[in-house]
């Protein structure tokens, strides 16, 4: 290799149809949970309530509106107070083909909670998001992307097929139970970049569209470059605000006008993930040995 050439990696993980890097559109529809969870009376709070609805009201569907006319496809996370709450925004969800994913009931931290706790809230989301959406969910994404040491087990016990809540590689790896994680991380997050509210204190200023899309777009660049799955989590209530849709916007044309780029939903990139892990030697030559996996994980 010649030190003088831009060094161009091995791909992490080989993506369907040779695409370099895969991409994940993650819609964390919070909603009133982002405050019911902290305050059973957060309704009473007129002004900071009507920021949170705004996502499910307004933001969700603009959104909606963006894929349809792109062709993307999205995975929606959907605490199951928002589905019962907003049942046509969760029902347009499916009906415009995107994978609706379980995400708490109001949107309950794990951490504190007790291995029961939690199994009795997972039950109670698979069954209102299956009422509404006439679906079950196989996709989960914890709330605060805050997982319990036996998260994964209660994910298997519950028909799950993925997660989306670890942030310990930049491809999917698997717990030690099977279970698939599809990773993220804080930077690819909407809340440090756009969140605020005055009281109770939430986010800090408010970031420049300009900015954000480059803090999204040169990690984008360079997770194409080192052939990673690049997974981008927006809550309506936030980049659901038109200069943010826009951002969105631009940001999905530069993504595909790049070339080499799959656009998936969480469900297809655990199936396409599984599939090539059962594939003899295919596991071990071309990405295993480099797949250092975080402790507790394989
Ligand atoms: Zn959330």
């Amino acid at each position: 290799m010649n030190p003088l050439e831009p060094f161009t990696p091995a791909p992490r993980f080989p993506w369907p149809g040779g695409a370099r890097c895969a991409v994940m559109l993650c819609f964390d529809v919070d909603g009133e949970t982002t405050a019911l969870e902290q305050d059973p009376h957060a309704a009473d709070r007129v002004t900071t309530w009507s920021q949170c609805t705004y996502g499910p009201r307004v933001g969700a569907p603009r959104i909606l509106g963006l894929l349809d006319h792109l062709g993307v496809g999205a995975t929606f996370f959907i605490p199951a107070y928002i589905a019962r709450n907003h049942q046509a925004m969760t029902r347009a969800v499916v009906s415009s083909g995107h994978e609706i994913g379980a995400h708490g009931d109001i949107h309950e931290r794990l951490h504190g909670l007790s291995r029961q706790q939690e199994a009795e809230i997972l039950r109670r989301s698979i069954g209102v998001l299956e009422e509404v959406a006439g679906k079950r969910p196989i996709g989960y994404r914890a709330p605060w992307f805050e997982l319990n040491p036996w998260t994964p087990e209660l994910l298997m016990e519950h028909g799950f097929e993925y997660c989306a809540s670890g942030m310990g590689d930049d491809i999917p790896y698997q717990y030690a139970n099977g279970m698939i994680e599809i990773p993220g991380q804080w930077m690819l997050e909407d809340w440090e970049q756009f969140a605020f509210n005055a009281d109770p204190a939430w986010g800090s200023i408010p970031q420049n569209c300009s900015s954000v899309y480059d803090l999204w777009w040169r990690e984008f660049e360079a997770m194409h470059r080192y052939g990673c799955c690049f997974v981008l989590t927006l809550h309506p209530w936030l980049s659901g605000r038109p200069s943010r849709v826009q951002l969105l916007e631009r940001l999905i044309r530069d993504m595909r006008a790049k070339g080499d780029v799959w656009f998936a939903q969480g469900h297809e990139i655990a199936a396409w993930y599984r599939s090539r892990m059962q594939e003899p030697g295919v596991g071990d030559a071309d990405f295993k040995i480099h797949h250092h996996a975080p402790d507790g994980c394989r």
